[in-house]
């Protein structure tokens, strides 16, 4: 699974997924781009690549907007000369009961995880095509493949993601270009920090392996998805869960 070579941007790399994501990817040798709106956060992420002996590169974006999306993609190839993963993992919940969900609720989860999944993937794709090699991962959820009550806009935003990667597979797939989500069940971050002890100890009921995910345990499915090992596989969900939800 080495990634010498490689070129990957991770979305929302600043914290949690996102920079265990980007660490991994370097680990194994890939150069890195680590895209954030908190552009701090994103250099500390960078310089810890680099001190890895990486090439690597901070860069503030929002993944809503086609603009900026289109320039760090542009940036990452001029810089790093190459782009060859794009991992798709900014996301924010803003939960609330559908009666009483705002349209603001609504329209940012979409807008940022569906939305931004959708910017980043097409800014990059022009860029892989070139390179006849691309490997896109997104990051979903068990909750867009279960649904969740509370969380109707993000349950959509990653139901969404999920038919995005199998539109995207099968567009791209005779360019070389494979496409894959990950779906992580409950994992220990500022995301999940909210839930009480309660929600937490209930949740634990449902999950066989009887303990919350960590960040770790999703970067070494992206690492998969994103190396050479996984060259066959597009159009796939691959659950990090648990054992909570058995497809
Ligand atoms: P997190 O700790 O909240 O990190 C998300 C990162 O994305 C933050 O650094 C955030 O920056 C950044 N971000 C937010 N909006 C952005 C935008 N518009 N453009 C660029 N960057 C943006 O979340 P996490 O728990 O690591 O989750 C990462 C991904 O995994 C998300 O897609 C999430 O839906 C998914 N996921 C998480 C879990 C879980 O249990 N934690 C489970 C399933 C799926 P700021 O903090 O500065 O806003």
């Amino acid at each position: 699974m080495q990634l010498s070579g490689r070129v990957a941007i991770v979305t929302g790399a600043g914290q949690g997924i996102g920079k265990a994501i980007a660490l991994k990817l370097a680990s194994y040798g890939a150069d890195i781009a680590a895209v954030d709106v908190n552009l701090e956060k994103a250099q500390e992420i960078a310089k810890e690549a680099q001190s890895m002996g990486r090439r690597a590169m901070a860069i503030k974006a929002d993944v809503t907007s086609v603009k900026e999306t289109e320039e760090m993609a542009e940036k990452v190839f001029n810089d790093l000369e190459a782009i060859h993963v794009l991992v798709n993992n900014a996301g924010i919940t803003r939960d609330g009961l559908i009666l009483r969900m705002k349209e603001e609720d609504w329209d940012a989860v979409i807008g940022v995880n569906l939305k931004g999944a959708f910017n980043c993937s097409k800014a990059v794709l022009k860029y892989m095509t070139k390179m006849k090699w691309g490997r896109i991962v997104n990051i979903a959820s068990v909750v867009g493949e279960m649904g969740n009550a509370g969380q109707a806009n993000y349950a959509a935003s990653k139901a969404g993601v999920i038919g995005l990667t199998k539109s995207i597979a099968r567009e791209f797939a005779s360019r070389n270009i494979t496409c894959n989500a990950v779906a992580p069940g409950f994992i220990e971050t500022a995301m999940t920090d909210a839930l009480s002890d309660k929600v937490k100890e209930d949740l634990l009921k449902h999950i066989p392996l009887g303990r919350l995910g960590g960040p770790n345990d999703v970067a070494m499915g992206v690492l998969f998805l994103s190396s050479n090992a996984a060259g066959y596989i597009t159009g796939h969900v691959l659950d990090i869960n648990g054992g909570m939800v058995m497809a």
